[in-house]
């Protein structure tokens, strides 16, 4: 691997070196061989021959610089002062194949200065979900780390109950959070300026061509931000914990707990178990993406160089909301196969609208609009579609048909019927070839539904890691129907069962 371990030039302050604590009899949970030959991790054999070792702790490679960070948050709204990498290291930093920077850090790796009163470990539950998480949303093409594999040990870990402790070898373009710089200008605000030259450089070193890069840099990390939530809602993401401290700098998305994927459509669908009060709804994800970086801009006004001023930052910050409205609506219509314009729009809001009163499915729906336009082509789609209508009967308790053609009786039905005919009359203004590619690219065929991870977490629990492996090479490949997949893939919940909030404990 090509190493660049730059965050040790940085004041010591910022963090503190030290290897990771080794587990217990670490043992083969599953390896990412696609993000190993994206790192040149598969051209080292000491790396191929001793990852378990190396993910278990018990093996620290002579050109790794292991560190746990420093940083802060707010949490849920609140101030939560010092956080920092409690259970997680920095092993070492490296160029991937595309000459792409990206941090590799050992999640579940025991215990740091940041520990505060937790045990520095991650059970094998979270470890699983992390590592699915990952793995499905950058298949989906949404910025997000990844891993590089994950291994099990017999190390007790206590939560509600006993589990094996876990470890995830995670790879990400970068940890900084935003709550670094929270940490910073609390905790050591002489650091400020070295500390954002270091983000420009590393991950935005575009911006030192403009005649004010700082205010570049910012700007950048506002649009980022807002596409990546914008990609969240397009997919039906909720990431469950979006506090300042779980949010990168680069606009990737990091720290999966309770996150989720949306099944039957609910906006204001919480899946956080801790979240009372609904801040992190899905509804809410691009409020609180906003909330976030108003709290981080504000402290770059210590910065008095380069035409950093309170406007010259809420400009930057005012970037947000259009940015994020351009890429959600653009993605929306793109998910129908339409052209980005306010016709498009409307069809996308009354589509979503008929979603959300009939608490359809809403991956398996949008997928199923591939049946309207090419019926002949798509066996699978049709088996959606025609679900769909058939749930719209049963959610008017009326007489029901199978198929979009038949016994339209009751409300949902004509309104299904009435907009059904206004998409065809819409697409049919269109090049058919291209209205297909865009629904098959926007509109994956298999998400990451709770019950598929919660199935293979049972298995793993009982040694058994076959499903962790089939759900990884199924969600590879999302956008195409595979004979791997089983019908509990892609089959939405019970409509009165309610989507199971997941707990934050991990
Ligand atoms: P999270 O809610 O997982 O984003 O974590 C918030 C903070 O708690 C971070 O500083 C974590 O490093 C820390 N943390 C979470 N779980 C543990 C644990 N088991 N041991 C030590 N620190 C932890
Ligand atoms: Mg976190």
């Amino acid at each position: 691997m090509r190493y660049q371990n730059t965050y040790t030039n940085l004041d010591t302050r910022l963090y503190h070196r030290q290897p990771p604590t080794p587990l217990d009899n670490p043992r083969v949970g599953h390896f990412n061989t696609q993000v190993a030959e994206q790192l040149g991790w598969n051209d080292d054999d000491d790396l191929m021959t001793r990852w378990v070792e190396i993910l278990g702790g018990h093996y620290v490679p002579a050109e790794f610089a292991p560190l746990s960070m420093a940083y802060a948050g707010h949490q849920f709204g609140q101030w939560a002062g010092q956080l920092g990498d409690g259970r997680g290291l920095l092993m070492a930093q490296v160029l991937d194949n595309n000459d792409q920077l990206q941090d590799l850090h050992l999640k579940g790796s025991g215990l740091t200065p940041y520990s505060r009163m937790g045990d520095g470990r991650a059970v094998l539950r979270s470890t699983i979900r992390e590592y699915l998480c990952g793995h499905a949303l950058n298949q989906l093409n949404i910025p997000a780390s990844n891993a590089l594999g994950f291994v099990v040990s017999d190390t007790p870990v206590r939560r509600e109950r006993m589990e094996a402790g876990a470890a995830l070898m995670r790879v990400a373009d970068s940890h900084i959070r935003l709550g670094h710089v929270e940490w910073i200008a609390s905790f050591a605000p002489d650091l400020l300026a070295e500390f954002t030259d270091y983000m420009l450089d590393t991950y935005y070193s575009e911006c030192r061509d403009s005649d004010q890069p700082v205010l570049a840099f910012l700007q950048s990390v506002v649009e980022r931000t807002a596409r990546m939530i914008a990609d969240w809602q397009l997919i039906g993401f909720a990431h469950g914990v979006m506090n300042t401290d779980n949010l990168s700098i680069t606009g990737s998305t990091l720290d999966f707990g309770p996150f989720g994927f949306m099944e039957r459509f609910n906006p204001a669908w919480i899946n956080n178990h801790s979240d009372h009060t609904g801040r992190y709804a899905y509804q809410n994800q691009p409020a609180i993406g906003h909330w976030n970086l108003n709290v981080w801009l504000s402290h770059f006004m210590r910065l008095t160089q380069d035409g950093v001023t309170r406007d010259s930052l809420a400009e930057c910050l005012a970037v947000y909301e259009p940015t994020f409205m351009q890429h959600y609506q653009q993605g929306l219509c793109a998910k129908l196969g339409l052209p980005h314009q306010s016709e498009s729009l409307k069809l996308a809001f009354e589509f979503l609208t008929l979603l959300e009163d009939n608490l359809l499915d809403y991956t398996n729906s949008f997928r199923a609009l591939l049946a309207l336009v090419a019926p002949e082509d798509c066996p699978y789609e049709q088996q959606l579609l025609d679900t769909l209508v058939l749930e719209l009967g049963d959610n008017a308790n009326n007489e029901i048909g199978t198929n979009a053609d038949t016994n339209i009786s009751t409300d949902a039905q004509q309104v299904w019927q009435a907009w059904r005919e206004e998409y065809l009359a819409q697409i049919s203004l269109l090049d058919k070839a291209a209205v297909i590619v865009s629904l098959q690219s926007n509109n994956p065929v298999y998400i990451l539904r709770n019950d598929m991870a919660q199935r293979a977490i049972l298995a793993a629990e009982q040694g058994q890691f076959e499903e962790v492996a089939r759900l990884y090479e199924l969600l590879a490949s999302p956008y195409t129907v595979q004979d791997r997949a089983i019908e509990l893939d892609t089959t939405a919940p019970a409509r009165n069962a309610r989507q199971q909030p997941i707990s934050c404990s991990s």
